[in-house]
């Protein structure tokens, strides 16, 4: 069984969020399970960090697509000798700024052509037109809307006998324009209607895949159903619900060879389940380098996040002061929604020593987050898994979580019950609002103050299974069963 893996990011040639950790995870491990034979390639597009990074980059061909001129690199992962293929346009893919929008956070305006063309290659190769005679998938694993063409380019324009799958990473993404696009990105007039990829008059890319492909997946058991709902489906709930046979939710896992406080590159020193005394140096560390006021027995709460609605951290500044009274100091990371990152900032300029403020991207600094703070903080408002509060999970940090999609799935609240049954991993919020996130951060810190009690929660979360093994099995199940529809 071939596969094409078709994403917009892969850690670690290019990430923004957690679909990067998830394509630099999934395909690597899967093709290592005994269960699997066949070759899977990434296909990604070639921005500037794709192109420096590959190794061993060769042009395998030239393909002309929608009337732009492409070469195709074949090259390998840093990390690994997973096979990725780059779509390189200078004009598209090799400029300055993120890969969907330029340096000050505006969406660049070709994105429809930028991502069709991206989905077109993924059909093509798919193809009996493959302009690869030598390799061709079986399967094309499409992610999110950048890559939602993918599956009807295949059904409605190169006819391949290849199947397609679409995982939804994130719903509120869903890569919307206008329908006087639908000539240049090649696709069948009569593909614009209700039974199409047609989306309150406008091309949705994310409804192409989610109508058009043969399969869906999400990335959490909660998440798959609450995208059946009006409260959480973006208007997509009616199609979902059409296709909730065809829709499976696995929980994503996390990249031990990231993600593990035992071999973690970015920390200072090592712990695990059975010695996590080099947490308290990391710690130290981290109050250090932060500016915090250096003390073992202030709790720190961590936040690595986009600061976006979705977060539900515009939750936390007016709680902060509270909290900073009770002792608290607070290690936080992100950027996004102007209004907040100058509410953050406005409270590390009150209280400097408790709080600090990183605006930007620091996957280093996101680590030592991860590691060196007491208790995690993610009031999501919608998750679809989440990747934070695994990390938490797995480095000692307890989360406090959200009852919605994989947070829900994965972090289990502390009570007399869950303790009892060492199921306790972390501190759910009964609704999403301010007086409850406080609340549920007091219960918390009452908590850590019992510190054998807490130690007890923390290892209940460094026990869970968060692996890739287990996940992929999953995956690979789907992929039979989609060869077999
Ligand atoms: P989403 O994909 O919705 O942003 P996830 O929790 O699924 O949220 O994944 C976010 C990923 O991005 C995690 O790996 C997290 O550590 C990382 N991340 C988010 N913001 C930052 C940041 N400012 N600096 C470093 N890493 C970040």
């Amino acid at each position: 069984m071939n596969i094409l893996f078709v994403t917009s990011e892969a850690f670690p040639l290019i990430k923004t969020g957690g679909l990067a950790d998830v394509s630099g995870a999934l395909p690597k491990v899967v093709r290592t399970l005994p269960q699997y034979s066949g070759s899977i390639r990434l296909l990604i597009p070639g921005y500037n960090p794709v192109l420096a990074k590959l190794k061993n980059a060769h042009e395998i061909a030239k393909v002309t697509v929608l009337g732009q001129q492409c070469s195709l690199v074949l090259g390998t992962m840093p990390d690994s000798d997973l096979a990725v293929i780059a779509v390189q346009n200078t004009f598209l893919y090799e400029r300055n700024g993120g890969p969907y929008n330029d340096a000050q956070g505006h969406d660049w305006l070709d994105n429809p052509l930028r991502f069709a063309i991206l989905s077109r290659v993924a059909s093509i190769l798919a193809s009996t037109n493959s302009p690869l005679p030598d390799w061709k998938p079986d399967l094309v694993h499409c992610n999110d809307w950048q890559t939602g063409l993918t599956p009807a380019y295949m059904k409605l324009v190169d006819h391949s006998p290849a199947k397609s799958i679409l995982s939804i990473h994130n719903l509120a993404f869903q890569g919307n324009c206008h329908p006087g696009w639908l000539h240049t990105l090649g696709l069948p007039e009569e593909s614009f209607q209700i039974n199409g990829l047609e989306y309150y008059g406008q091309i949705s890319f994310l409804k192409a895949g989610v109508f058009y492909a043969d399969k869906l997946s999400t990335v959490s058991p909660t998440y798959a159903k609450e995208i059946q709902t009006e409260a959480f489906g973006f208007g997509m709930q009616g199609l979902l619900k059409s296709r909730a046979d065809d829709l499976i939710g696995i929980l994503n896992g996390i990249d031990a060879n990231e993600w593990s406080p035992e071999k973690d590159i970015h920390i200072s020193k090592h712990f695990s389940k059975s010695n996590l005394a080099g947490k308290k140096v990391i710690k130290a560390n981290l109050q250090e380098h932060l500016g915090l006021h250096i003390d073992a027995n202030a709790p720190i709460l961590g936040v690595v996040s986009r600061l976006t609605y979705q977060k539900g951290l515009d939750l936390l500044p007016s709680i902060m002061p509270e909290l900073v009274q009770a002792g608290c100091q607070f290690a936080i990371l992100g950027s996004g929604e102007k209004g907040l990152e100058s509410a953050f900032n406005d409270m590390a300029q009150r209280f400097p020593s408790r709080v600090s403020v990183t605006n930007g991207y620091h996957e280093h600094l996101s680590h030592n987050i991860m590691a060196g703070t007491d208790m995690f903080i993610m009031p999501s408002r919608f998750e679809p898994c989440g990747l934070n509060q695994l990390y938490g999970l797995a480095y000692g940090t307890p989360p406090i979580v959200t009852r919605t999609g994989g947070l829900a799935d994965s972090v289990c609240d502390t009570n007399e019950l869950s303790l009892k049954h060492h199921t306790a991993t972390g501190f759910v919020l009964e609704n999403v609002s301010e007086m409850s996130l406080l609340v549920t951060i007091q219960r918390a810190l009452s908590v850590w103050k019992d510190q054998p009690t807490w130690k007890k929660i923390q290892i209940n979360g460094m026990k869970q299974d968060l692996s890739w093994e287990t996940r992929a099995i999953s995956y690979l199940s789907l992929y039979n069963n989609t060869l077999e529809q």
